[in-house]
């Protein structure tokens, strides 16, 4: 994976992510284990419901999937929509941030953060390209799935 390159070494999702990617693939369950931990928040349904048509329309644009476990989808989506109701942007939610506020401002990780516009890279797994191991063969995802599959979360 070319990914962690691009990451900055100093952040806890580099950390905590890589060591996995280089050695082997990261488990579902591992990876679903960190994504809830960054998204605790209940964001609003509408903000939800924008970055859920979001998604889908830029998994379509792109080329990309979604998760073949929608649930990694949904509690992307969710922590996106958090950061819009909090922030007044969707900063990507699998990072962690010094100054949240100060990233949203500068942009370069607002999704779609500039490594999924310029290499299809999403360390979220939001939006996975075909090749991916994870990706499912969906670009579809509704309201009550992102309910159901983040209720007992
Ligand atoms: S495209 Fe970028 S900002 Fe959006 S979820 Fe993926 S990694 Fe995060």
């Amino acid at each position: 994976m070319t990914l962690m390159r691009t990451l900055p070494a100093t952040t806890s999702y580099a950390v905590g992510f890589g060591v996995s990617s280089f050695n082997a693939p990261p488990s579902h369950l591992r990876y679903r284990r960190f994504v809830i931990a960054n998204a605790s928040a209940e964001p609003s349904d509408k903000s939800v419901e924008i970055m859920r048509k979001f998604s889908e329309q830029y998994a379509r644009r792109s080329g990309t999937y979604f998760c073949v476990d929608k649930s990694v989808t949904s509690v992307v989506i969710k922590g996106l929509a958090d950061h819009k109701d909090s922030l007044g942007a969707p900063l990507c939610p699998c990072r962690h941030y010094d100054d949240k506020a100060a990233e949203a401002t500068q942009g370069f990780w607002n999704c779609p953060c500039v490594p999924m516009r310029e290499r299809k890279e999403c360390h979220c797994m939001l939006f996975l390209t075909p090749d991916n191991d994870f990706a499912g063969n969906e670009q579809v995802i509704t309201m009550e799935e992102i309910k159901e599959s983040t209720a007992n979360m």
